[in-house]
């Protein structure tokens, strides 16, 4: 096996372990997927919680939904990872997680708007809500790559939310990012209708995140 994917997939585990104890995923609910240095992706398996997960139980499945490696059927939810990785051949890595605020907004079938500038690290004005299909079906799966054709994440109505990076930290920082900014938008929510950022204003971060970062001063 490739050192590389071991790695990542170290890093997965670690990450998945993490999310159960935040209460951000329960049980073997939520998934994890990577680029596979050797071709197709791999997927975390079904059924299994992240405390009894190890890195030999992860899938590789390939293009095609064929599993290349891995003792287990994969998480039934890998056919939207496939629809994301086919649009998006820039993202390495997708987390999907059925956390508390994200699944809460995403069972009122709403799309987060631009009500905060962060909104923004999703790479748009909104992270838009998906029509609700079905797990594991090829309808849900062809409504997150339209979503995902055009953003960074999504929420997937009455079930939670799928967020994609370059990395695996990237993607995790979008998701927990979006994860907060649903909860700050539905307890705004709860006392009024919060205002929202204008077109102009939210291109406005976009531009200061794309030149925004570290910086060491040069006096
Ligand atoms: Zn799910």
């Amino acid at each position: 096996m490739d050192d590389d994917d071991l790695e990542l997939r170290i890093e997965a585990l670690a990450v998945l372990q993490r999310l159960d104890a935040q209460g951000l995923n329960r049980g073997s609910t939520g998934n994890l997927s990577l680029r596979a240095h050797a071709g197709g992706f791999w997927i975390t398996p079904t059924g299994m919680p992240a405390d009894e997960l190890g890195v030999a139980d992860f899938v590789r499945l390939a293009d095609d939904g064929r599993v290349l490696e891995g003792d287990w059927e994969p998480s039934s939810e890998w056919p939207f990872h496939r629809a994301i990785y086919r649009v998006r051949p820039d993202l390495g890595a997708v987390v999907h997680m059925h956390s508390p605020h994200a699944t809460a907004l995403a069972c009122l079938r709403r799309p987060l708007p631009a009500f905060h500038y962060m909104v923004a690290v999703a790479g748009g004005d909104d992270v838009p809500c998906t029509p609700y299909h079905l797990f594991g079906t090829e309808a849900l799966s062809q409504a997150v790559g339209v979503a995902l054709a055009a953003r960074q994440a999504c929420l997937m109505a009455n079930h939670g939310l799928v967020a994609g990076g370059a990395t695996l930290a990237q993607a995790l920082k979008v998701a927990l990012e979006v994860e907060a900014l649903c909860g700050i938008y539905l307890q705004a929510l709860a006392v009024g209708e919060p205002a929202l950022l204008s077109p102009a204003q939210m291109a406005e971060v976009a531009e200061r995140f794309r030149t925004y970062g570290r910086a060491r001063r040069s006096g």
